[in-house]
Order: structure tokens, then sequence, then C-alpha cells
């Protein structure tokens, strides 16, 4: 039987008794469990494989739970919770002596979120609890955006994905932490740059920390697909570099046609935000194809497309 489902009533009955449920949200698949049950959140490290020195996402139905969370929230933290939540934005604040020190990894931050799916947040709505959800995925894989890659991924060590649907925005959120008040990028992501700027002002990006990362979507390759990826400007000619090869080829908006090659196109309509949608299933589809190498187009460095290009160059061997 498929541990696919939609039934909310048994995911709340599987995380109430300690057990993992990966949900669906407007980003990637999480894979969750009670912020405040050491069993559940221990399991969540060893079902994904994920070394404990990555902490983990929390999250909440309203921004009226931060309080219960949280030390401290600056000003432009409560600016930017106001505007963008529900929605692809974590923020990182000071935790409470609450929060168990395996979510943080030992921190005295906590990333927080309310996601923007109508299924979990009717999910955490009906719970007493937070839940405490990194990508539904083994670390340093594609993160999933669709039930199956879940049930692809974990077969028989979950015991359910709830199903929402493919996810609307298809790479994780952006996360904001705060130094000395003031927001700092800690890893771009779904909600644009720009869309944050023209909230709080001109904001700095530190996302390039090799060892010992805050966020661990900063190592430098992560989200990879097991088949070989270049990250190009040029498709075309990469293509000449690999001669009686098997090419999967992943372009932004224009067909290369060439019948020779496995081709997918990201957004004909030359859209952003169907792009990101579309991207980790696409990586996802190449992946099964037994190919020999998998060639993607670099985007536009600007909007979506800066986290974009972040993503394609953490699952490749960009040139
Ligand atoms: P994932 O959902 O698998 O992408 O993982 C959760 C993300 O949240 C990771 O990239 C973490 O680094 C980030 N994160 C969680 N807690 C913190 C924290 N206290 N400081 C910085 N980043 C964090
Ligand atoms: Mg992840």
């Amino acid at each position: 039987m498929s541990i696919i489902s939609k039934d909310i009533q048994k995911a709340i009955q599987l995380l109430t008794d300690e057990q993992l449920v990966a949900i669906p949200t407007e980003t990637v698949y999480g894979l969750a469990g009670n912020i405040y049950s050491e069993k559940a959140i221990k399991s969540i490290f060893s079902t994904k494989k994920r070394p404990f020195f990555n902490p983990l996402i929390v999250h909440i139905s309203s921004i009226d739970v931060l309080a219960t969370i949280v030390a401290h929230i600056p000003k432009k933290a409560k600016l930017l919770a106001t505007t963008f939540w529900p929605g692809a934005m974590t923020l990182v604040l000071k935790k409470n002596a609450k929060i168990p020190d395996l979510i943080t990894a030992g921190k005295d931050t906590v990333a927080v979120r309310v996601p923007n799916h109508p299924v979990t947040l009717a999910l955490l709505k009906q719970l007493p609890f937070p839940l405490a959800a990194p990508s539904a995925n083994p670390f340093g894989s594609i993160s999933p955006t669709k039930p199956v890659h879940v049930a692809n991924y974990f077969k028989n060590d979950i015991q359910m994905v709830l199903d929402g649907g493919a996810c609307k925005n298809g790479i994780e959120s952006t996360i904001i932490g705060f130094e000395n008040e003031e927001p700092v990028i800690y890893r771009l992501g779904a909600l644009a740059l720009e869309d944050i700027e023209a909230v709080v002002g001109k904001i700095s990006i530190k996302n390039k920390k090799e060892n010992s990362p805050d966020a661990p979507g900063m190592l430098a390759r992560h989200y990879a697909p097991a088949t070989k990826t270049f990250l190009v400007d040029d498709v075309s000619l990469e293509v000449k570099n690999h001669p009686k090869k098997k090419i999967g080829v992943l372009v932004f908006k224009t067909s290369l046609n060439n019948k020779n090659l496995t081709e997918i196109i990201l957004s004909e309509n030359n859209s952003m935000q169907e792009a990101a949608s579309k991207l980790y299933t696409s990586l996802h589809v190449l992946d099964t194809l037994n190919l020999d190498v998998i060639i993607a187009e670099r985007f536009p460095d600007s909007g979506l497309g800066k986290s974009i290009n972040d993503r394609l160059q953490r699952a490749t061997f960009s040139l």
C-alpha cells in the first residue's frame, strides 16, 4: 500500500505518537516531527542521514506562535514576518530556553517560518506543538517537490507522505538571519532578494561559507543529481565537448532543436517562477534516464534567477 495519503487525522495521530510525516509546503516537501520530541527529532536526522551539525527549520501555524519559540524579535524581523508570512521566508532568531539543542545544532539561534500551504497550515493549527521539518530527501540529494519523490526516497523508512500536490515554488525558502538587529541573507531561495529589499532596504548576502556553514544549504555541493551535471552560459557549445555521450539538457526558455539530446525547457513562457517550480522535478527526471551528462543553462542573474543559479551551482560541476 502506498504511504501517500491525504488523511490529515492520520498525520496528526502519527505526529502525536512521535513518528515522522512528510508534509507539503509551497517550497519543497519537509520531513516533519514534533519539535519537543527527542525521539522524533533524532529520527529526522537518522532517516535523512543528515549530520547533527545541520540545524532544522521550525514550522509554526502563525506569527502568534513566534513568541513561544524565540527570545527576541528585531524590528525588521517583525516587519518581514508580517509582510511575507505565510510564505517562503525563514527567519533565524535568538532561541528561547524551551527549544531543544538538537533542533538548532547547539546554536543559540533557531530557524522558523510559517509555510504557505493550506494542508500543512490546517495540520499545524490542529497540533499543540510546532513541527521541525528539513527537506524530505536524503542528505545531499535533490529536494522533493512531489509526494512520489519522497515515497521513492524513503520507501519503508517513514509511514506517511501527506499529499498536498506538487510544490508551487519548488525551491527552498530564503533564509534571513540578524546581525546587530540588521537582516542578512544566509540562503537565497524562493522569495526573491529584490522583494525583501523593497521592504527592509539593501541587504548583504552571506551564503558562501564552506566550512561549518550556518546554513547547510550553503555547502558547495548540495541538492545534487547522481548524474554528472554541468552549469554553463552556452549549452550548445558545451554539448560539443561531450561527443558520443548520452546528454540531457536543462534550458530556461529556448529549445536547442537538437534531436540527439534529451531536453527539458523550464519555462517556454519566460517565467522564472515557473522555472523554479519545475527545477527539481526536471533534475529528478533527467537523473533517472541513465544519461552520461546533464548540461544546465545558467539563468539571468536577477530575481529568482539568482536563487535558481545558486541551486544549479550546488548541483553541478560548473565551468
Ligand atoms: P533544509 O530544509 O534541509 O534545507 O534545512 C533547513 C535549513 O535551515 C538549513 O539550510 C539550515 O542551515 C537552516 N537553518 C536552520 N537553523 C539555522 C540556524 N540556527 N542558523 C542558520 N541556519 C539555520
Ligand atoms: Mg535540504
